[in-house]
């Protein structure tokens, strides 16, 4: 392997105050989300061997008394990024590869929550290093692939995991091969080349190019980030519970997230409920998971109803086959929440007021969350009186065509005062 670049080894782990150490001491097994059998976490590394294919999704348990322990008396009062965490995430002592992932805002919404008719607080994660809450986990990920001693590491992705795993895996100097569908977003597309990866558009959809990284992974031994099958991938997006844990408090009754493979409402659903298992909040809020309606395996799972095939234009979400539904499922019920559906044109418009309301250009995937609140409204799971934070999970940036379809073309005028309108 190359040497790592000082810059990557800036962030070195210094105890805290109390001793604090940052260690995978506290991993105790990793657990089989189907057969609940426990394995080795030095003996496995991505499913459970009982199983075939990756049906056997792991979870990573943690010794929580011993953590317990290991937490400082205090918590920061603000975040300075998600490393604030360490205790608490699985990786070995040593450097981390990180560019400041996490420690990102809840903001207040005034406009969007009168707009909407309930308190709105907006999780804004649109200003991570590359731009989606997939950092969170890209940062763990690649820091284990580090701590391992691998050249290589992959991922199949929609195309924010692939370009966050790019842009770790050039700050960790590993190589990095990536696999998104033929119909990726060319914003997502570009991103990854810049931060130096292979990228491969594979010929099919986002499920095809899973099972293509993983066959192909598997006989060169590169490291597999893909969702759900490398069971630290979502381990980092805990860290994404913990700031709301911290910054909303008790006070928020609904975390508000789009959900594809589901790791990532889950993930964020285990940090809330392990600080409330820490003693840290005194009672988690509801998880609301929204899900487009031509991609809704999640929704259907979760209310027991036939699968609806279809399309959306919100590419982050679009998962045929999610890889964490079980996990995603057990949050919903753990956090006494519930899944909706909205429409593509539910999402383009909310991602209008959410950039009119609040100044936040955010994706579609993300948009769909102010399209879920209304949606919950009007159903009645959300009361006007509830306190809500929807997540802004990624930026607008990198797919500017979907947001097109919802403004004017720009005005041509001659550079003539005279030309220029009333408004
Ligand atoms: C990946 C992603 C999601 C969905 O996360 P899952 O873990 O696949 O459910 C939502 N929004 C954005 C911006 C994403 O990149």
């Amino acid at each position: 392997m190359k040497g790592p670049k000082p810059s990557a080894l800036q962030k070195t782990f210094v105890p805290r105050q109390g001793g604090v150490g940052y260690s995978m001491d506290s991993v105790v097994a990793l657990a089989c989300t189907r057969c609940g059998r426990r394995h080795d976490p030095d003996s496995v590394t991505y499913t459970c061997p009982e199983h075939d294919g990756v049906t056997g999704i792991l979870d990573v348990v943690y010794d929580y008394e011993g953590l317990a322990d290991r937490l400082p008396d205090s918590l920061p009062d603000g975040v300075a990024d998600m490393w604030d965490f360490a205790p608490l995430l699985p990786v070995g002592d040593g450097p981390v590869v990180s560019m400041g992932e996490g420690g990102t805002p809840l903001l207040d919404a005034p406009t969007l929550s009168e707009a909407l008719g309930v308190a709105t607080l907006v999780k804004d994660e649109t200003g991570n290093p590359t731009g989606s809450t997939k950092d969170r986990g890209s940062s763990v990920v690649v820091t284990r692939a580090r701590q391992e001693g691998r050249d290589v590491v992959t991922c199949a992705s929609t195309g924010n995991a692939a370009a966050s795993l790019a842009g770790y895996a050039a700050r960790g100097d590993l190589d990095c091969r990536i696999f998104v569908p033929a119909n990726v977003p060319e914003g997502k597309a570009v991103q990854p080349l810049v931060y130096g990866a292979d990228v491969l558009a594979v010929d099919g959809d986002y499920d095809d190019a899973y099972d293509l990284c993983r066959t192909v992974a598997r006989r060169r031994d590169w490291y597999n980030r893909s969702a759900a099958m490398n069971p630290y991938a979502m381990e980092g997006k805990r860290t994404l519970g913990h700031e709301l844990a911290l910054q909303g408090g008790d006070d928020l009754d609904w975390v508000v997230l789009p959900v594809g493979n589901g790791c990532t409402l889950a993930g964020t659903w285990k940090g809330l409920r392990e600080f409330e298992r820490l003693g840290l909040l005194d009672d988690a809020p509801a998880m609301l998971g929204v899900q487009a309606a031509g991609s809704s395996a999640v929704h259907d799972r979760f209310h027991d109803r036939e699968p609806s095939p279809g399309e959306t234009t919100a590419d982050s979400i679009d998962v045929g086959t999610p890889h964490n539904a079980g996990k995603a499922c057990d949050a919903l019920v753990e956090s006494e929440g519930t899944s909706v559906t909205v429409t593509d044109d539910a999402i383009l418009d909310a991602a209008k007021t959410l950039g009119g309301t609040e100044g936040i250009y955010a994706e579609p995937a993300s948009a769909a969350t102010v399209a879920g609140v209304r949606e919950a409204l009007e159903r009645g799971i959300v009361d006007p009186s509830d306190a809500v934070a929807v997540v802004a999970t990624g930026t607008g940036f990198k797919d500017v065509a979907s947001a097109r379809r919802r403004i004017d073309d720009v005005e041509s005028v001659p550079a003539d005062p005279a030309s220029v309108p009333e408004f």
